[in-house]
C-alpha cells in the first residue's frame, strides 16, 4: 500500500523535481533556451486556481469547523498577500470549484481516488487545484507525516521556456479542527499561523524556494514567543513554521526577503526604481575556488534614531551558486550521467550570489545553512547543505583568508544600482580538492541539536536527479 502511494508521489513530482532554492525554487537547466533562470509562471494574466468543494476543516466527529465558503475566502486572502506586493506583477484569480473526471460534481476531494483525479487535471496543465483535506485523512493516506500543515507541488513545467504550467496547494485542515492533542499528532494552530503556513506554500506554488535569515530564532520551540525585530526579518519562506504569527506581532505577513524575491521573479514597472542589487562570489581560502551552497545575507544597517533594529528587520538572502545545478552528473558509474535537469552548467555561476535590495546601507555576510534543512526543508541547490568551516564572515573591502571575519564595511545601494564583485574569501577552509587528487579531507559534520516541528512541506524534499 505504502509503496504504491510512494510511486504515485514520485510520478506527481517527476516534472517538479526539487528545491534549487534560496530565492527561486527551481532554476532552468541544460534543456532550456536560457539556462540559469528561475522557473516562473507567465504572469501577463492572472494565475487561475480552482478550489475544493468541501469544508476546509471538520472535527473528529465530522462536524464542520471551517466551512467551504470561509475556506475559499481565506485562500483568496492568502494569495492576496503575494499579489498586493507593490513591486510585483503576479496575480491570481479564482476559477471555480475543482472539476475532474470521476470527482463528485461538488468538487469535494476526499479519497485517494479523488486525489488522483485532481492530480490528473493538474498534470495535464488544465487546473491549479487548492485541495482541502478537512480531517487530515487524505494526507495520511498519501503516507505523509501528519505534522505537515500543507504542501505545494508543481504538476507541470515547461523546461524549455522555464515556465511553471500548473501546480497545486494542499491544506491539512486537521490543524484547524479545534482539537489540540499532540500525543496523537493532532496539533492546533490559530487561524493566523495556519494561514501564514499556507501562504508559505503559495510562495512555492509561485516559484519561490526557502530562505534562511535570523536562523538563531529556530532554537525556540513551537509556538515560541519570538523577539519582534527578528521575527520581522524572518522570511515567511523559512523552511519550518515556528514563533507566534506575524500578524499577532503587528507585522506584515511577508518579510522583506519574501517581498524582494517575489518582485525579483515577477517585477512590475516600479521594480527598477525600487530595488538595486548586491552580487559577487564566495571563495574558499585559496581565493580561486568558488564555494557553492553557503547562505549570503544582506542586512540593512541599524538606524539608531528608531527603536527598531533594522539590521534584524530588513534582510534579504540567497544561496551562493543558486543558479548553478546541485548535481552536474558524472559519466563514471553510468547511473547519473546527465545529473539534475535543473540549474545551469555554466561554471561562471558556481558560487555566484545576487541579492535584490531596496535603497539603503547594508552589510553582507555568509553563513552555513542549518544542518536540519534537508529534503523538503532544503535551502539552495545543495541537499544536504554544504559544510564549510570559516563560513561565518562579513564582507569588507580587503577580503583575504587571514582577515578578521567580524570586520564589516558598509555598502550603500541606490535604486537601479547593481553593486557587483562584492566577493568573500573564507578563512581557514580546508585545502581545495583538486581534480585527480586522491584522498579528500574528510570534514567532520557538526552535531547541531534541533527540534523538528510541524513542517510546511512534505515531499517537496524528494530528491530528483
Ligand atoms: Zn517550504
Amino acid at each position: 500500500m505504502k509503496q504504491r502511494l510512494a510511486a504515485l508521489l514520485l510520478s506527481f513530482i517527476l516534472f517538479g523535481g526539487y528545491a534549487d532554492a534560496g530565492g527561486p525554487l527551481r532554476v532552468t537547466g541544460p534543456a532550456a533556451t536560457n539556462p540559469g533562470q528561475a522557473f516562473v509562471w507567465n504572469a501577463s494574466a492572472p494565475i487561475r486556481y480552482t478550489v475544493d468543494g468541501g469544508p476546509l476543516s471538520v472535527n473528529p466527529s465530522g462536524q464542520v469547523v471551517v466551512s467551504n465558503s470561509d475556506g475559499a475566502v481565506r485562500v483568496q486572502s492568502m494569495f492576496e498577500n503575494w499579489q498586493s506586493v507593490s513591486t510585483t506583477s503576479i496575480t491570481y484569480s479564482y476559477a471555480g470549484p475543482i472539476s475532474a473526471p470521476g470527482l463528485p460534481s461538488n468538487g469535494d476531494v476526499k479519497t485517494m481516488q479523488d486525489f488522483n483525479a485532481v492530480l490528473g487535471v493538474c498534470n495535464s496543465g488544465s487546473q491549479n487545484p487548492i485541495i482541502f483535506d478537512a480531517d487530515g485523512s487524505l494526507l495520511r493516506a498519501l503516507g505523509i507525516d501528519p505534522l505537515v500543515i500543507g504542501f505545494s507541488g508543481t504538476c507541470k513545467l515547461d523546461p524549455l521556456a522555464g515556465r511553471i504550467v500548473s501546480a497545486l496547494v494542499f491544506l491539512n485542515g486537521q490543524f484547524q479542527d479545534g482539537v489540540n492533542n499532540p500525543s496523537i499528532s493532532n496539533y492546533e494552530l490559530n487561524a493566523d499561523q495556519f494561514d501564514e503556513a499556507i501562504t508559505h506554500e503559495m510562495g512555492h506554488f509561485s516559484g519561490l524556494g526557502h530562505s534562511q535569515i535570523n536562523v538563531d530564532l529556530f532554537q525556540g520551540g513551537f509556538n515560541a514567543n519570538c523577539a519582534v525585530d527578528a521575527l520581522a526579518g524572518l522570511p515567511l519562506m523559512f523552511p519550518v513554521e515556528f514563533c507566534q504569527s506575524r500578524k499577532s506581532a503587528g507585522l506584515p505577513i511577508l518579510a522583506p526577503d519574501d517581498v524582494a524575491w517575489i518582485s525579483k521573479l515577477y517585477p512590475n514597472a516600479s521594480y527598477s526604481s525600487s530595488y538595486g542589487s548586491i552580487s559577487g562570489f564566495v571563495f574558499f581560502s585559496d581565493g580561486i575556488t568558488h564555494v557553492q551552497g553557503l547562505n549570503v545575507i544582506a542586512r540593512r544597517v541599524d538606524d539608531p534614531s528608531t527603536p527598531q533594529d533594522e539590521s534584524k528587520r530588513i534582510a534579504v538572502s540567497v544561496v551562493s551558486g543558486f543558479a548553478f545545478t546541485g548535481n552536474p552528473g558524472q559519466t563514471i558509474t553510468g547511473d547519473n550521467s546527465t545529473g539534475s535537469a535543473f540549474g545551469s552548467r555554466n561554471p561562471a555561476l558556481i558560487g555566484y550570489y545576487e541579492i535584490p535590495v531596496t535603497p539603503g546601507t547594508y552589510t553582507v555576510q555568509t553563513e552555513n545553512l542549518h544542518v536540519a534543512f534537508v529534503g523538503g526543508s532544503s535551502v539552495g541547490p545543495l541537499d544536504p547543505p554544504a559544510i564549510t568551516y570559516g563560513a561565518y564572515e562579513y564582507w569588507h573591502q580587503y577580503e583575504s583568508a587571514f582577515d578578521d571575519p567580524s570586520k564589516k564595511d558598509l555598502l550603500t545601494v541606490q535604486a537601479g544600482q547593481k553593486l557587483s564583485n562584492i566577493n568573500f574569501v573564507l578563512n581557514q577552509t580546508s585545502p581545495r580538492f583538486d581534480q585527480f587528487e586522491d584522498g579528500a579531507v574528510l570534514l567532520e559534520i557538526p552535531q547541531v541539536p534541533f527540534i523538528f516541528r510541524a513542517s510546511r512541506d512534505p515531499w517537496l524534499g524528494e530528491k530528483q536527479s
